[in-house]
């Protein structure tokens, strides 16, 4: 399997995104129940953009132990997509305790878009890789830490 390098990444981030409703889900994905951290990081992502949503309404999917998955739109990290269902994201294995990388789909929730507006990914929530150290509310790596220096 091969491992994403941090230029790769970037590209990823920047081109996930969604469109069609009923995209089929990766070879593998399974529902999972979102973690304590993820309440928290969704309150962190409507602060910082304003904007309010439920999060009820995603269903939850990882793809266990990958570091990418594909889609028809190449490969992701992690992917939003809408559909009559509700809200659905799909996070590789390796990066479902990354708060960049979930908060970054939780923003296109949020935004109920698909692109990036740079007012709202970059100037108010900092969640692409190259903006994210400009805030850096918490270590990335360490969702307890998270929780203990949660600022509201
Ligand atoms: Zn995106």
């Amino acid at each position: 399997m091969a491992r994403v390098g941090s230029a790769g990444f970037v590209i990823l981030l920047g081109a996930c995104g969604a469109g069609e409703p009923a995209a089929p889900l990766p070879e593998n994905a399974v529902a999972f129940v979102a973690p304590p951290m993820f309440a928290d990081w969704w309150e962190r992502t409507e602060s910082c953009s304003g904007r309010r949503g439920d999060p009820a309404e995603i269903d939850w999917f990882v793809v266990p132990g990958a570091d990418e998955f594909t889609t028809d739109r190449g490969p992701k990290v992690a992917d939003w997509s809408q559909g009559r269902a509700g809200n659905r994201i799909t996070v590789a294995g390796s990066f479902v305790n990354d708060e960049l990388v979930v908060r970054h789909e939780m923003l296109h929730v949020l935004l109920d878009d698909a692109g990036h507006p740079e007012d709202y990914f970059i100037d108010k929530c900092h969640l692409t890789w190259q903006s994210w150290g400009s805030e850096r509310p918490v270590a990335m790596t360490s969702p307890e830490l998270g929780a203990a220096v949660r600022a509201r």
